[in-house]
């Protein structure tokens, strides 16, 4: 039975697991090299770093080693690397866990006229340096988020649902089960990230193509800065000047804290289903894939791996069926050798609509020379889409590391783009005989263009600081690579700490200045989470 304690130097809970098959091990093997540097689990004890005090606050605060350890960092690569490996070299002086909106505003004040630095917590799943906290700044104070949870309000008739920020999306969904509704939106990291997260780092969903970004379900919210509340009122649409929503949404805890979003949701539909096709190669994937969101079916979510990933994932998957051989052979038969891209979409409804728009997906498919699969692939990628994540742990067990990042761009340059990253992660470590292994999928497609995911392994080296500094020149490079491709900086993870220095060539001086502003306006005293967004130093390797 799964311990449902959350995990600490590591993803998700005590208990659960993914470990790699064999398939994967070899493949890695080939691609990179055998490892040779296993990563040690989590360090039990937390570093000896006394808590500088913070004075009486309007709330309690745990100063526990282990709770402020469990808040020091998010669940990127480097925070995993430094919790397992130690010593962590900041942790927040101590947590805090409002229980209501009044109890957020007066700590805020409080740490606002006592210069203590204010990091929003959610769930702590960000994977851009988002909630670490920095050896050597002013104190610290996690605002852990959970205790506002929960639907406060519910609109069934207009399809509207209020929360508070620190509800999972599985207490999302639980509240609106009963009331045959649905939010739709399933990050990878849904388990754990929470309503407030999703808001302030614009997050986006698996089912994004049905379902939209969380901009699209935010109808309204509450912001509790130190410099005042901001209201954003519920409604369906509005032109009052800027839309100030979209503005906060985003802000990853630099403006306030967002106490209440309300979201709209929809009918429960009956089934989900997920089918799987495979195309001759990426041009022509791109291409079923643009024009099933433009003339298609109304899909919610469809996944085209290239070819590497299709490969790892025939592997470790599908491939690993009896039926595998008359699979590939079948294939062959219709031109689907090598390039080969393994395509997913998804659709949901009533038994009727389900499969009226799978049909209608799949004449489009055949018509770019793609193959059905089924819906054997499809059913796996339900089964197993929020475990994945586990394999991370399981990796640095035995010595691979390995890492996400994601970006956007219109189609007329999604290939190129695609290559070009692909290459520039490749190359990083050659000068000192290292590969690494790159996988790339179109995923959250729009009419205009689609994101980019890609996931990399590299080898573990000998010490941890090496380790770190190996994917500092990974993460460098790529992001060095969308910039001179215009690409942006993000599709779904935010900017946090370590996007932070490649922003203003995203959105140019006049664009921070104008955060500058309403940061300024909203913290004064410049305690809200003061390292994301706007400070250009490089932190990778902190
Ligand atoms: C394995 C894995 C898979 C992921 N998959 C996805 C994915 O599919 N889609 C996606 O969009 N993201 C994904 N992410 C990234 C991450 O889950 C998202 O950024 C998520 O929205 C963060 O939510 P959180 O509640 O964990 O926020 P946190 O990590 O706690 O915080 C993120 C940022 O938001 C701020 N913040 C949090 N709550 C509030 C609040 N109430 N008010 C103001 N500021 C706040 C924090 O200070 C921080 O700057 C993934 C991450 C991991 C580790």
């Amino acid at each position: 039975m799964t311990d449902h304690r959350r995990r600490l130097g590591g993803w998700g809970f005590e208990g659960e697991s993914l470990l790699p098959s064999p398939e994967l091990l070899a493949w890695l093997d080939t691609r990179i090299g055998p490892a040779a540097h296993p990563v040690p689990a989590a360090a039990a004890a937390p570093p000896e770093l006394p808590a500088e005090d913070l004075g009486m606050l309007p709330a309690k605060v745990s100063t526990d080693p282990l709770d402020r350890l469990a808040h020091a960092r998010g669940q990127g690569l480097v925070d995993v690397l430094r919790v397992r490996s130690g010593p962590v070299p900041a942790l927040p002086d101590g947590v805090c866990r409002p229980t209501d909106t009044d109890e957020v505003e007066a700590v805020l004040r409080t740490c606002s006229s006592r210069n203590i630095r204010v990091i929003p917590w959610g769930g702590g799943t960000s994977v851009t340096g988002g909630v670490n906290v920095l050896a050597g700044d002013a104190p610290a104070l996690s605002l852990d988020l959970e205790r506002l949870s929960g639907c406060s309000q519910l609109d069934e008739h207009s399809g509207l649902a209020t929360f508070g920020p620190g509800t999972t999306g599985p207490g999302v969904e639980a509240a609106l089960a009963g009331h045959d509704l649905t939010l739709g939106h399933f990050p990878q990291s849904w388990e754990l990230a929470t309503v407030g997260g999703w808001a302030a780092t614009r997050s986006s969903g698996q089912e994004s193509l049905g379902y939209g970004r969380i901009e699209d379900m935010v109808a309204g919210l509450e912001l509790v800065a130190p410099g005042g509340r901001l209201r954003v009122p519920t409604g369906p649409a509005s032109a009052a000047g800027p839309d100030l929503g979209r503005f906060i949404m985003g802000s990853e805890g630099r403006f306030g804290v967002i106490t209440e979003v309300t979201l709209r949701v929809r009918q429960r539909p009956d089934q989900t289903v997920v089918a799987g096709a495979m195309l001759p190669d990426l041009e022509h994937g791109l291409e079923a894939v643009r024009e099933l969101v433009v003339n298609g079916a109304p899909l919610t979510m469809i996944r085209l791996s290239d070819a590497p990933e299709t490969e790892v994932a025939m592997a470790v998957g599908l491939g690993r069926s009896r039926m595998a051989p008359l699979v590939e052979r079948w294939l062959a038969l219709h031109g689907i050798t090598d390039d080969a891209c393994l395509m997913l979409f998804g659709a949901t409804g009533d038994q009727d609509g389900v499969d009226d728009c799978l049909r209608h997906a799949r004449a489009i498919i055949r018509s770019r020379r793609g193959v059905s699969l089924g819906r054997r692939p499809g059913r796996q990628w339900l089964r197993d889409r929020f475990r994945h994540p586990y394999l991370r742990e399981s990796l640095l067990d035995i010595g691979y590391a390995t890492d996400t990042l994601e970006t956007a761009a219109p189609w007329s340059s999604a290939l190129a783009l695609r290559d070009a990253m692909t290459e520039a992660i490749a190359n990083t470590l050659t000068g000192e005989n290292e590969r690494v292994a790159v996988l790339c999928h179109v995923s959250h497609p729009y009419r205009d263009g689609a994101s980019l995911y890609f996931t990399f392994f590299f080898r573990c080296a000998a010490s941890c600081e090496e380790t770190i500094s190996r994917w500092a020149r990974i993460k460098r490079a790529a992001t060095d690579q969308l910039v001179t491709a215009g690409a942006t900086l993000s599709h779904h993870h935010g900017i946090g700490q370590w996007h932070a220095p490649w922003l203003k060539s995203e959105i140019g001086a006049e664009g921070m200045a104008v955060i500058e502003a309403a940061a300024a306006r909203l913290d004064p005293a410049g305690i809200m989470n003061p390292h994301v967004l706007l400070n250009p130093e490089d932190r990778l390797e902190l």
